[in-house]
């Protein structure tokens, strides 16, 4: 059932409320990945939406590792053959100890094809996903792109009505704040957020090699935290290539950015001991200061946050935006839930059912990247000696090595409707 499209309204009571808002049923704010998945879904299972933000894309040399579960997602809401293009599947994780620990730890390898996957999931460029949801949602009749910034939001009873920067007016039903670390939404709404720095910097860059990558995923373990290198798919005439996420330390990021790529290129061949031969710097780099966020709730009076608004950690085990397309593929099934049973979309009773199905996996992965960042981050010895027992055990022992393979790729416990369909994309993946 599809609600009316985005209409006029009455005027309202408020006196700075513009005397014509638009109509929605939900208003997204945030346009970048997590605000453009969410709102394509919602509009898809036919609710009327707004989505406000900027789609402007800075490219930065950034990837996002996607698997099992948000490929269900792309793919049940038909978003995937427009993004498979832009992706390169990982079939392989290599673990490396380059920590110089007192008792290091062998290579470990992780294959999809020991849990009965393809892949365990597809690497894919940020700009292009963001540029193709983008476009995706402007071609969709009930979803309203809104290429401007939220400025004000007041919280009435039975709606919400937001005033965006351009001083366009909206109601809805609800709020979903999707917009970023920083979720103007989120403070608006008197949500709290608990932040922490770790004192570390990524460094990504997109890499042309020698060698080919053989869809693996090196992670170089370092004292600084991981160097990773994730398969890209070929382009043009640079067959072999690659995206790196370096964790290091403030004082080396800011010796790294002052180097030509030839130097840079030279550091990275050394750190991840020349196994790609020789390699060079495709242009821009990013610089990205690590950092952690809690929030006090994930729900407020009308509103329910996802993705970075909602949670942030570093980006260890690639699990940002996997995690952010769980908290969507479950609101999506709240609120569908909720209108079949006649009731209001934006209901705290609705709402809460959406926290309760979030919490827990948030805080697992929050808390669980924390430990793992700051282990790397020790050299205490018996913290060494445990991140290194601990990794072997996971290597050696079968039934554990497959249950934190599956944990990674599909999270136990509820799975939400749109990630309950295998995939079999991944299968047939446009990479060589
Ligand atoms: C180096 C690095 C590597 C990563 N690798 C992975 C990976 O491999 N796998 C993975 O799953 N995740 C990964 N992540 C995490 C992932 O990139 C993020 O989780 C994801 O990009 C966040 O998307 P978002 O839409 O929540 O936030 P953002 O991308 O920050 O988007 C927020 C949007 O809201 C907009 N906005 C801000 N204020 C307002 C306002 N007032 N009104 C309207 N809009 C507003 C912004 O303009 C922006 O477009 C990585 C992160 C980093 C830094």
């Amino acid at each position: 059932m599809m609600s009316s499209p985005v209409s006029v309204a009455a005027s309202t009571s408020t006196p700075t409320f513009p005397a014509e808002p638009l109509v929605c049923d939900i208003l997204v704010a945030g346009a970048g990945a997590a605000g453009l998945s969410v709102a394509i879904g919602l509009a898809k299972s036919g609710f009327s939406v707004i989505c406000v933000g900027s789609t402007q894309t800075h490219p930065n040399g950034r990837t996002v590792a996607l698997f099992e579960g948000s490929l269900r997602y792309y793919k049940a809401l038909g978003l995937w053959p427009a993004l498979r293009a832009h992706s390169a599947p990982l079939k392989e994780i290599r673990i490396i100890d380059a920590t110089g620990a007192r008792m290091p730890i062998n290579a470990i390898s992780f294959a999809s094809r020991e849990i009965g996957l393809p892949a365990f999931g597809e690497n894919i460029e940020n700009t292009p996903l963001v540029e193709t949801l983008a476009g995706i949602a402007r071609d969709l009749p009930n979803l309203r792109l809104h290429e401007t910034l939220l400025k004000d939001i007041d919280f009435q009873s039975d709606r919400v009505e937001v005033i965006l920067a351009d001083g366009t007016g909206v109601t809805a039903k609800l709020i979903v704040a999707a917009d970023g670390r920083a979720s103007l939404a989120r403070r608006k709404a008197g949500i709290g957020a608990r932040t922490w720095p770790y004192p570390q910097v990524a460094l990504t860059a997109f890499l042309d090699h020698e060698r080919p990558h053989r869809f693996i995923s090196t992670e170089y373990h370092t004292r600084f935290g991981p160097c990773t290198l994730v398969p890209l798919p070929p382009l043009d005439m640079h067959p072999h290539r690659s995206s790196l996420v370096w964790l290091m330390s403030e004082e080396q990021a800011k010796r790294r950015a002052s180097l030509d790529n030839v130097l840079l290129a030279a550091e990275i061949e050394d750190q991840i001991q020349g196994s790609l031969g020789h390699l060079s710097l495709e242009e821009p780099r990013g610089f990205f200061p690590m950092s952690g966020m809690k929030v006090s709730r994930l729900t407020g009076h009308r509103i329910a946050l996802l993705g970075e608004a909602a949670h942030v950690f570093p980006p260890l085990a690639a699990q940002g935006l996997n995690l952010s397309l769980r908290d969507s593929a479950s609101l999506i099934e709240c609120l569908e839930d909720a209108r079949a049973a006649g009731h209001d979309i934006g209901a705290a009773r609705v709402l809460a059912s959406y926290a309760r199905v979030r919490r827990s996996d948030i805080d697992l992965r929050t808390d669980g990247i924390d430990v793992l960042n700051r282990s790397l981050l020790s050299d205490f010895l018996p913290i060494d000696f445990l991140r290194g027992a601990g990794l072997a055990a996971f290597a050696a022992i079968g039934p554990l090595r497959r249950a934190i393979m599956r944990e990674g790729v599909l999270p136990h416990g509820h799975l939400p409707r749109l990630m309950r369909q295998p995939v079999d994309a991944v299968t047939n993946s446009s990479c060589p």
